[in-house]
């Protein structure tokens, strides 16, 4: 195996073991980026100087004697929505095309905190709106299982980086699917935390009350190794939660006998690609192998909760993007008076599903419309994490497909923003009942495309995810298969 190939757990024993160093991972890590960059274009920012230093840094804090963080050494790539201080941060907006931000995001200090090697910022759909990173203002990013096809998204550079060789580990940021949806079309493992589980702090808003970050990794261990480095309290976010997060590794190698999973007729209906149903009822059967009890639950309120989400999320979109004036940062189109500076900012700044969000999320909002449409987006809201809480009555964690369909063609969907929405009808529910859940492979599709199995559970209930997840995943082979993009000669 590759070095650039291993998960940050099996470094950490040949860190300890000294058979390996930081600073070679992290060369291989940055060789295979240079490499294959050219076909996948995950990066938008590549870090060389930044990590090399951080590399060596790291290998003085792991020489004997010493106890180092759990991440010392990882190189880990950080979605480019999160701040960085003095290391450019575009949200893949021409907006934010040269913006240094002059700190960093809470989740990012963390990350430095534990010695971590940050590669680079990855690429993201603008503002981390949309579902294929086609919708990024810098380039796109393609699948590395399919370089014809989408990678998903809105975090689609972090999962195809990891994927791909390119980091070992990523964060990314959840509003709607966009850590899950993207590792289940690359073949990884994605988390969205519960809402207020890990600090906002630094994090470019799109909807506050939705985004959340969580870890994009090749496996369940790495997935809790990173929880555990960016959860839990943060002063600088009023809405982060005061709890004491326990240690997710706990959570893994742990039986699954008597786990009852809930397995919602509503998202087991039409819609779904044959193929992506045929590995989920597979997977689901698997679980119940190794010990886990299937029963229905209902899931009333779930097809309401796309268009509650196109209302609430673009409605507090609006109001966050308010902020790029051409006055403060970001980029500034000249004009002779402040209302055109304002208006040719906004109008070259932003792409074609920025401005569309805008104007939706606006219209929500304005006086004639806005108990119609925001208010009862709300309440649906509502109603549909009732129906979560009752749903928990009877189950422990919720089994589902994380998309209805495997990795889809670039441009297949780019003239129908209806159906790019749809690619989340699974995901979406989740972050409107701020709950939370996990995406892991679970098959492949004929084409020998990645399919991902959504694992749900209540609040604070992470540690459930962890141990279904690391016990099916321990029983499976599926994310053990690496993509094999070569570097064009
Ligand atoms: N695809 C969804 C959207 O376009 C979700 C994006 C996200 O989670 N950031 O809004």
């Amino acid at each position: 195996m590759e070095l650039y190939e291993m998960t940050a757990h099996e470094l950490r024993g040949k860190f300890e073991r000294r058979e390996l160093s930081s600073a070679e991972v992290t060369a291989a890590v940055m060789k295979r980026a240079a490499d294959i960059e050219p076909l996948v274009r995950a990066y938008v920012t590549i870090a060389h100087d930044e990590a090399d230093s951080a590399a060596a840094e790291a290998d003085r804090a792991l020489a004997p004697g010493k106890s180092a963080p759990p991440l010392a050494g990882i190189p880990i790539a950080v979605k480019d929505n999160m701040c960085t201080k003095g290391m450019r941060t575009t949200c893949s907006s021409k907006i934010l095309a040269n913006f240094v931000p002059p700190y960093d995001a809470t989740v990012v200090t963390r990350l430095r905190g534990q010695m971590a090697v940050i590669t680079g910022k990855t690429n993201l759909d603008e503002f981390a709106m949309g579902s294929s990173t086609e919708n990024s203002g810098i380039h796109k990013t393609f699948n590395p299982w399919d370089l014809e096809r989408v990678p998903g998204g809105s975090s689609g550079g972090s999962a195809a980086a990891v994927a791909a060789g390119m980091a070992i580990m990523a964060t990314g940021s959840d509003t709607g699917g966009s850590i899950r949806q993207p590792a289940s079309f690359c073949g990884v493992v994605g988390l969205k935390p519960t809402y207020g589980l890990v600090s906002r702090y630094g994090l470019v808003a799109f909807a506050s009350s939705l985004d959340q970050i969580g870890p994009i990794t090749r496996d369940v261990e790495d997935a809790a190794l990173l929880l555990n480095a960016m959860a839990g309290h943060d002063p600088l976010d009023t809405t982060s939660a005061k709890i004491m997060p326990p240690d997710y590794t706990t959570f893994i190698n742990r039986s699954v006998k008597g786990m009852r999973i809930g397995l919602p007729a509503e998202y087991f209906g039409d819609g779904q690609e044959p193929e992506v149903r045929a590995a989920i009822d597979k997977s689901v059967r698997k679980l119940e192998e190794l010990g886990a009890e299937p029963v229905e639950v209902e899931l009333h309120h779930s097809p309401y909760a796309v268009a509650a989400y196109y209302l609430c999320a673009t409605a507090e979109a609006s109001s966050n993007l308010a902020r790029y004036d051409g006055a403060q940062y970001g980029m500034r189109a000249e004009a002779d008076n402040v209302i055109d500076m304002c208006s040719r900012t906004r109008a070259r700044g932003f792409g074609a599903e920025v401005k569309r969000r805008i104007m939706l999320g606006t219209y929500a909002l304005s006086a004639g419309y806005y108990d119609a449409y925001y208010v009862k987006a709300l309440k649906a809201r509502t109603l549909i994490k009732r129906d979560f809480d009752r749903a928990f009555e009877k189950c422990d964690v919720i089994a589902s497909p994380t998309s209805p369909t495997a990795a889809f063609k670039v441009g297949e969907k780019t003239d129908n923003p209806l159906e790019m929405y749809l690619s989340d009808i699974f995901t979406i529910p989740v972050n409107l009942a701020g709950i939370c859940a996990i995406s892991i492979p679970c098959g492949f599709t004929l084409q020998n495309l990645p399919i991902g199995l959504q694992l749900i559970a209540p609040a604070f209930e992470e540690g459930r995810l962890f141990t279904i997840s690391h016990a099916f995943e321990q029983a499976t082979e599926w994310h053990k298969k690496r993509p094999s993009v070569m570097p064009s000669s």
